[in-house]
């Protein structure tokens, strides 16, 4: 009978498995079968990170409690944005370039796309200071924008009401990624699958190697979005914090193209920092909006999942203001999920206090998604070079807990 490969690689997962210790130490037998990199966590940084260290050609094990891109998980879902605009921050916009470069060639591979360059359209009071850094920073690196003023936005986009005095400008190769299949995608074009395991803390052997769900590795990635707080609760309790979000799909009139693309980009109303921002209709799911604001405070194991019918509402008197021609649409579908905030919206990748091989990924804080592939290739980087300083706006050490958010 013929193996397919991913049968092969859910054995190879099984054997690093089964090596329970009882001497505390590794065995001739288990030195064979140690990873390099256990990688817990199937979400977007995770799956990342794993498909950065097999093109390093290590072995790796990937663990999920659930499954890549799972419903649960800051990753799940239908769409994310990805734009390069970040007020000028040169960390983030960087990071954004080189993984929307990522994204394209791994969407170009596929049958179905997982980047719909449908374009960024932002917008706001002209005269707005994160405007003007964004678009100085597009001109300086040479990435391909439109900008206008309130004229030009109109003309342009006649199914949006724009306010007198605002202006805007698209980034015109940005756009859409594809959530949930697209991280499932990452993970199984890096040839892995991810085993079911809920890991625990680390253990360190006798001689060195480390223990984490069973498998035992030289190194180890906790890439656990908002279950990091959970797992390691005296270190991150408080700084970093699930909180509830909630997005919106509404249905536009059969046959209407208006806020489907071409017609319509991805957009961002920029609103002094209170950003409101939605999808143009993909892959037959309608349009979607949003509130980048922070709900309360949740568990992402156990919060409830339905849609508030305020948040509804509030999404229905936004489109009434500004897309007037979905003030009637039936809502469709929406979605309960969680950002997992770092005390000021800048990432963590550091290593877990007390081990020189473990490291802590995470703290997306409502902006992860598009940077999988730049923070996979980062945590390889720090895997394969221990020397390697950290960025110090990842580190541990910048992580307060008051939350008082700065980037966005
Ligand atoms: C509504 C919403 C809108 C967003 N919009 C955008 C956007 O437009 N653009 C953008 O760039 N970003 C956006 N984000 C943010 C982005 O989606 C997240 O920052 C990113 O997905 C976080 O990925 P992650 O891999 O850190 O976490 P997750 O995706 O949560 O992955 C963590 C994984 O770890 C697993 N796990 C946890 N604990 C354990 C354990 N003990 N053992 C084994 N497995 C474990 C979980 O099952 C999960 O699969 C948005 C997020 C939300 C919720």
């Amino acid at each position: 009978m013929e193996i397919t490969r991913r049968q092969a690689v859910a054995a190879a997962g099984a054997s690093l498995l089964g090596g329970a210790l009882a001497s505390g130490k590794a065995s001739a037998a288990d030195a064979r079968a140690i990873a390099d990199v256990v990688v817990v966590g199937a979400g977007v940084f995770g799956a990342w990170t794993a498909w950065h260290l097999k093109r390093r050609g290590l072995k790796v094990v990937l663990l999920d409690a659930y499954a890549p891109g799972n419903a649960r998980s800051s990753s799940g879902g239908e769409s994310r944005v990805i734009r390069l605009s970040y007020g000028g921050d040169p960390l983030y916009s960087a990071m954004a370039r080189e993984s929307l470069t990522a994204w394209a060639a791994l969407s170009d591979r596929q049958t179905l796309p997982l980047l719909h360059r449908t374009g960024v359209l932002w917008f706001s009071p002209a005269g707005d200071d994160y405007m003007a850094r964004s678009m100085a920073w597009l001109k300086a690196n040479g990435i391909a924008h439109l900008a206008g003023d309130t004229a030009w936005l109109r003309a342009r986009y006649p199914q949006i009401m724009f306010k007198d005095g605002e202006s805007g400008f698209l980034e015109e190769a940005s756009g859409a990624l594809i959530a949930g299949r697209g991280v499932q995608t990452v993970v199984a074009d890096a040839g892995l699958t991810a085993q079911r395991v809920q890991a625990g803390l680390p253990e360190r052997l006798s001689d060195g190697t480390l223990r984490v769900g069973g498998v035992l590795a030289r190194s180890v990635v906790y890439a656990c979005g908002p279950w990091l707080a959970k797992l390691f609760p005296d270190l991150l309790g408080g700084r970093i914090v699930a909180t509830r979000q909630e997005v919106y799909h509404f249905g536009p009139a059969a046959g209407d193209g208006r806020f489907s693309p071409p017609a319509l980009p991805v957009w961002a109303d920029f609103n002094a920092g209170d950003i409101v921002y939605g999808f143009p209709g993909l892959e037959g799911q309608g349009f979607k909006i949003a509130f980048d604001r922070h709900g309360a405070e949740v568990d992402p194991d156990s919060q409830d999942r339905r849609v508030s019918s305020a948040g509804v509402d509030a999404a229905r008197a936004y489109l009434a203001q500004r897309f007037p021609g979905l003030a009637n649409a039936p809502f469709v579908h929406g979605r309960v999920c969680q950002y997992e905030n770092s005390s000021n919206g800048d990432f963590l990748i550091d290593r877990l206090p007390g081990f020189d091989r473990v490291w802590l990924v995470g703290g997306g804080s409502g902006h992860g998604f598009k940077h999988g592939p730049a923070v996979g290739a980062r945590v390889a980087r720090h895997v394969a070079d221990s020397a390697l300083p950290v960025e110090p706006r990842f580190s541990l050490a910048s992580k307060a807990a008051v939350q008082k958010r700065t980037v966005y």
